[in-house]
């Protein structure tokens, strides 16, 4: 959508009309064969010129649609500057989080994340798609422990809590599409559709959805 919007040479509604075509492809997208889903965030300058334009443009019937929601999560509110952004603090314990045995970690909102060493390891991966790029195994703790949990998969999902997204109902997933939210480790942990989209909207601060108490994320049975 960044690319139509950049446009400068066209009217600003030309360049929504396209960059809102963008967005209905979209909908058109499917997991790959191998059950996976690449999702991206892009870090947006706010002093280049797509930005002060899109904020300081008169959306007219764009107002009530996605842009309105783009233009009050990308441009600047006037008491922004008295908000402090949150803080995270990440800590390992080798007590119990969120009062029980069984998680594995918890997340607080707008604070911190809490991981337990108790009964478990962490394996950091870095793996590429290429297969002719080796895939590059670090291991902290005790790599043969049945309670093996992927770092980043865990922080994945606690960043979810931080940010103030709930947990995702299994129910609203087709059979073995990955999600981050999930309550229960899994392995193959990875930011769905619904779940970016879920952290878009709590971008607005007064998106009605988020989470206010700590969740945690349940041991592997
Ligand atoms: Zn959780």
């Amino acid at each position: 959508m960044y690319r139509p919007l950049s446009d400068h040479e066209r009217s600003l509604s030309s360049r929504l009309l396209d960059a809102h075509k963008a967005l209905i492809s979209l909908d058109n997208s499917r997991p790959a064969p191998n059950g996976q889903i690449i999702g991206s965030y892009v870090r947006i300058d706010r002093g280049n010129p797509t930005v002060s334009d899109l904020c300081t443009s008169n959306l007219g019937a764009f107002r009530s649609m996605w842009p309105g929601l783009l233009q009050s999560a990308a441009c600047p509110s006037p008491n922004e500057t008295d908000r402090k952004p949150p803080h995270l603090q990440v800590a390992f314990t080798h007590g119990m989080v969120c009062g029980t045995d069984a998680d594995i970690a918890c997340g607080t909102p707008g604070s911190r994340i809490d991981l337990t060493l108790s009964r478990a390891s962490y394996v950091v991966r870095e793996v590429t798609i290429s297969k002719k790029v080796p895939i590059v195994v670090h291991v902290l703790g005790d790599v043969g422990s049945p309670q093996r949990y992927d770092l980043t998969s865990v922080l994945l999902h606690e960043i979810g809590h931080f940010l103030g997204i709930d947990h995702f109902n299994p129910a609203q997933r087709p059979a073995r599409f990955p999600a981050a939210l999930l309550g229960i480790y899994k392995d193959d942990f990875c930011l769905s559709p619904t779940e970016i989209m879920m952290m878009n909207s709590r971008a607005d601060e007064t998106w009605p959805y988020a989470l206010r108490v700590q969740h945690g994320l349940r041991r592997r049975r």
